[in-house]
């Protein structure tokens, strides 16, 4: 058993992103604030094996980090191609 629905919800949120702009989804940009449930090295291993979940290898994961703000992991941006 695993968990990784966190991730599995900004994935969703970010290739929903994409789909709007009618574009391929290139990159995610996070940031983990203050409250955020997990650190980069937990985060880094749950994209990758939601990746293969999704079948896909070509989206690269921009982390960066907010100590002083008292928020989770908020999706900051995404890079799409057309
Ligand atoms: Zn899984």
């Amino acid at each position: 058993m695993h968990e990784h629905g966190l991730v599995d919800r900004m994935m969703q949120s970010a290739l929903a992103e994409a789909e709007q702009r009618g574009a391929a989804l290139r990159a995610v940009h996070v940031r983990l604030g203050a409250l955020a449930s997990l650190g980069e090295a937990r985060l880094r291993a749950d994209f990758a094996h939601v990746l293969e979940h999704l079948g896909r290898s070509d989206i690269a994961l921009h982390v960066e980090y907010a100590p002083e703000r008292p928020s989770g992991l908020e999706i900051v941006g995404i890079d799409v191609v057309a």
